[in-house]
């Protein structure tokens, strides 16, 4: 028998949420580049549920029967039910949407600790350095949510471009001030686009912009094919700063290790071209909070959109949810239902492999045998990125339920889509 503790976002709290609006989820076997999506040998759940939060289980109650499965959502601070139970876990589950971190002292606390499992991508929360020297293994299930994020990015993008945030409050608010919908709403077609990091995200992001006759740009600390770069007709630059001197639109897709670390501070966007969107689904960290809310005031930055923030839950005065010209979500964009049944499924891959003593796919491995290993050795610097994620515990819930907006739902209907 082993324990594993499980953290997952809270369930629905709306009394108004439903639970599902469609009833079947598009089969899915390979990702682009030919990988196979998670091969568990069965799974107990319909995709398409909702798995994320703390009834959902991640699906694995049936498969962890006779194991010690602990679930929660209480994850921050000394008293949360996750410390209480860290000393004993042989694993630790969580989502980088509301991630369990897993700070220098916490894996000091973690004596019996094996494994760390990120369900989605980027495992920034674990103090992958201590992780190393522990000789815990930390796995991500690769390539699950990738694809969601790239939607999400072309989805912020037009969003900042085209200004549909204020619009549609305009709408929605009874309004028919076109003037004022308008006028910071342009095209995107012409415009000078950039991604920092072209792993499985960014390099999804391009594809996806290319029928819009931009012009692309990346930098990356490995560059992509001839062939691809002639495909997408894109240009390549060998530094951060030089790519963001010319791009209207920047997105960022690298994930968080020490050398992408608040690296865009003020000075990198002082050096952004005026007026420009910065897009940033990767994680929270990568900006310095303060220089991004400056530059929307100002106007350096003509908007910023994302969806992750810095520690998560993000404070409820954190700057970004007020500041002008921002299309800000809680960290949603890599768990649509859709991604849910991809990562719960690599989860229960990657236990069983676990369970059985079998190696781990080589491509869902971050930390392994005392340092980076598979992707982790492909796309992060060694190092701990966790420092300050204890101030995760001031975010209070009942103070956003009851300031946050009402939600208009409309009627579901299900089936027939
Ligand atoms: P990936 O490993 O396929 O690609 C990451 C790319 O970033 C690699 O090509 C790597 O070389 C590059 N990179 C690393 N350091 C860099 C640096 N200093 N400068 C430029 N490029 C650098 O991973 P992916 O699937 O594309 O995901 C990328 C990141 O996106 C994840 O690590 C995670 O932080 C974030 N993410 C967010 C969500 C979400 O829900 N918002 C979901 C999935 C992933």
């Amino acid at each position: 028998m082993v324990k594993v503790l499980c953290v997952l976002y809270d369930d629905p709290q709306r009394s108004t949420s439903t639970p599902t609006a469609r009833s079947e989820l598009p089969h899915l076997s390979r990702y682009p580049d030919g990988q196979t999506t998670p091969t568990p040998s069965k799974v107990d759940f319909v995709p398409g549920e909702l798995l994320g939060s703390v009834s959902g289980k991640l699906g694995l109650a049936k498969f962890l029967e006779g194991h010690d499965f602990v679930v929660t959502s209480s994850k921050d601070g000394p008293d949360s039910v996750f410390e209480q139970h860290l000393p004993t876990a042989d694993v630790v589950i969580s989502q980088p949407f509301w991630p369990a971190y897993m700070s220098t002292e916490r894996i000091a606390k973690a004596k019996n600790l094996k494994l760390c499992i990120t369900a989605g991508i980027g495992s920034d929360h674990v103090d992958l350095e201590a992780a190393a020297k522990a000789n815990i293994t930390v796995a991500e299930v690769t390539y699950c949510n990738s694809i969601s994020v790239a939607e999400h990015v072309v989805m912020l993008i037009l969003n900042l471009v085209r200004n549909f945030v204020p619009s549609h409050e305009i709408a929605t608010s009874g309004g028919w001030h076109i003037a004022d919908c308008v006028s910071r709403a342009y095209d995107l077609e012409g415009m000078q686009v950039g991604t920092v990091g072209a792993g499985r995200i960014g390099l999804a992001v391009l594809r996806r912009l290319k029928p819009f006759d931009t012009k692309l740009h990346y930098f990356d600390q490995h560059r992509l094919s001839a062939a691809v770069e002639e495909e997408l007709n894109l240009r390549y630059h060998n530094s951060v700063e030089s790519l963001v001197r010319i791009c209207d639109v920047v997105t960022i897709n690298c994930p968080l290790h020490p050398k992408t670390e608040h690296l865009f501070n003020k000075e990198l966007i002082a050096s952004m071209k005026p007026g420009s969107y910065l897009i940033n689904t990767a994680r929270g960290k990568v900006c310095e909070a303060q220089a991004v809310k400056e530059a929307c005031e100002t106007g350096q930055l003509a908007g910023y959109a994302g969806d992750v923030w810095f520690p998560q839950p993000a404070p409820n005065d954190h700057p970004w949810r007020s500041m002008p010209n921002n299309a800000m979500t809680p960290h949603v964009s890599g768990t649509s239902l859709s991604a849910q049944a991809r990562y719960a499924a690599g989860v229960r891959e990657i236990l069983e492999c676990f369970l059985e003593g079998r190696p781990i796919r080589e491509e869902y491995l971050i930390v392994q045998g005392g340092g980076l290993a598979g992707t982790g050795k492909h796309s992060y610097t060694e190092g701990n990125t966790t420092e300050g994620s204890d101030e995760a515990v001031h975010f209070d819930k009942d103070e956003a339920l009851q300031e946050g907006p009402p939600v208009k739902m409309q009627k579901v209907v299900t089936g027939g889509c």
